[in-house]
């Protein structure tokens, strides 16, 4: 992405959208979206000025009341159109998030499946906003308490799954009656954009939802330290996390935040090992290794290491590099040359400090153009290795060797993350182990994610806040409420003070 007065992509100028309009920016300059594959400039997006930005809460704001008035069933059929449209047109949607951000097509979608199930799922939360209904301590009265609106949502949304975090945030924040500013990433603004214009189509009110684009120290900055803005929801790094959570002390919204993983992958000698060496597979290099999720760092039960750790490098070298518009790609590009830069950054350094570079660490030799780097595997890593504590954006992966499923356990909480974790073992004990002592928001025994609508995907530590997905996610785009409703045909502030003299 690079930052122009006057956009050199003169085809694709998407807008950004402001109260039911469609908008350039009032500066009159542009981002550049570059395919991450041929180092192309494929459109540009406005770079919204601070003043738009506020101009499209105050939208958000101005159409809230009216969209709280609707019956949730009203609402839910707004994202039921939506769902429709997108899974109508799965296949642009799908070739527009490969182009801006290089995951192969079969992923890309898989993503935009992904994205209309969310609309789909919250969809079906019209009719289960429950509150409760509770006895009181004094007689003749009803405690209820109601989950409200919290009224304007800043949604900020990373570039791995540009379509699916969008959907994952948008979804559940309109079905409880919520409007929505929403700021994709500098990268992958496209996939956000082109969702927006299908929920146009699908006739959301005008002000309902509303896409802004920009930096996040610019647009971003002003979203979450404005007092228009209720809620901050942002999927992105921890960094950025704690930008937020500082900058919105100020008037202090509510934050649900989905930041970095460093997930563990643990292999015991009793798994089933074709299966979990499959698993491992794709546990690191989906997605290229850009997943929150993503396997990165591989403790090995020292039993199987000779057996596991062969096969499991034999597969990654084979796994095919490339185009991923190309059938048969299992790995595109990196999104970006900054991205690749990282994880080349930390391949040095592991080299620089003794670690075995077992396969990988470069560019693959067939493709001189593109942000590609080849699947990578380090061995002879220490626990406190960068490699091991440090999230790696990519497809980079450390393995260690362990005596002891307990050690494994203690390496796995080693760590400031705490989003998801792997463990292969057929062993009962050791599952239930797993299920109780790794402190981690998720646990994939014997299987891979992604996670699952119904499943809460909440990060442990620095890893998060609030939870995103199943019926916990959606709570926290509401507010809870508690009457107290008193129906007394004579009332008395007796029960007060039930000891006082008469
Ligand atoms: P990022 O750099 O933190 O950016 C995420 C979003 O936040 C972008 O839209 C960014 O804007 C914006 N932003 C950055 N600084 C901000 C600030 N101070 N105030 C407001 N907004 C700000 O993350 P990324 O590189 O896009 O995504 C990768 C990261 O996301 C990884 O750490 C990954 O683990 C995490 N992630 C977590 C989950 C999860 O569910 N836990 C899921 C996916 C990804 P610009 O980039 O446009 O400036």
């Amino acid at each position: 992405m690079t930052s122009t007065s006057v956009a050199r992509a003169s085809a694709n100028r998407y807008r950004m959208y402001i109260s039911g309009e469609w908008v350039d920016s009032e500066k009159e300059e542009r981002i550049e979206v570059v395919n991450p594959t041929t180092e192309r400039v494929i459109a540009s997006v406005p770079k919204a000025s601070r003043e738009q930005t506020k101009e499209a809460l105050e939208a958000a704001e101005k159409a809230q009341p009216k969209w709280e008035d609707l019956a949730p069933i009203q609402r839910a059929s707004f994202l039921l159109k939506a769902a429709q449209l997108i899974r109508r047109d799965k296949e642009r949607l799908a070739k527009i998030l490969t182009a801006e951000q290089g995951k192969p097509l079969f992923e890309a979608r898989a993503e935009i499946d992904g994205a209309a199930s969310n609309f789909e799922y919250y969809h079906g939360f019209a009719r289960r906003i429950e509150g409760d209904v509770l006895p009181s301590d004094n007689p003749r009265q009803t405690i209820m308490i109601l989950k409200l609106p919290i009224g304007v949502v800043a949604s900020i949304t990373p570039w791995n799954f540009p379509s699916a975090t969008v959907a994952r945030k948008l979804a559940p924040a309109l079905i409880t009656g919520n409007t929505v500013v929403t700021k994709p990433s500098s990268n992958t603004p496209l996939s956000t954009i082109e969702m927006v214009k299908l929920m146009e189509e699908a006739g959301f009110p005008k002000g309902v939802v509303n896409v802004v684009t920009g930096s996040g120290s610019e647009v971003g900055e002003e979203l979450v330290t404005n007092k228009i803005t209720g809620l901050v929801t942002m999927t992105g790094s921890t960094e950025a996390g704690r930008a937020i959570m500082e900058h919105s002390s100020n008037h202090l919204p509510k934050l649900i935040l989905e930041l970095g993983g460093k997930a563990p992958f643990i292999v015991w000698h009793d798994a089933d090992i074709p299966w979990a060496l499959k698993c491992a597979i794709w546990a690191r290099f989906w997605n290229c290794g850009q997943t929150c999720i993503c396997s990165e760092r591989m403790y090995v039960d020292e039993k199987i290491k000779d057996k596991f750790v062969p096969e499991f490098v034999r597969m990654a070298k084979n796994l095919r590099i490339g185009d991923p518009l190309q059938p048969g790609t299992d790995l595109g590009p990196m999104v970006s040359r900054e991205e690749r830069q990282t994880s080349m950054n930390f391949i040095e350094k592991a080299e620089e400090e003794g670690d075995k570079v077992i396969i990988g660490g470069d560019r693959p030799p067939s493709r001189d153009k593109g942000w590609f780097l080849e699947p990578t595997i380090i061995g002879g890593v220490k626990q406190q290795s960068p490699l091991v504590q440090d999230e790696i954006f990519g497809p980079v992966v450390p393995i260690l060797e362990v005596e002891s499923f307990d050690k494994a356990i203690d390496y796995a909480n080693d760590s400031k993350y705490g989003l998801a974790s792997y463990v292969f073992t057929k062993d009962s004990t050791r599952v239930l182990k797993a299920m109780n002592r790794i402190k981690f928001g998720e646990s994939y025994i014997n299987q891979v994610g992604p996670e699952q609508l119904q499943g809460a995907h909440t990060g442990f530590r620095q890893s998060g806040l609030g939870a995103e997905g199943s019926k916990y996610g959606l709570e926290c785009y509401t507010q809870l409420k508690t009457c107290y409703v008193d129906w007394n045909d004579k009332p008395s502030l007796s029960y007060l003070f039930p000891y006082r003299d008469k």
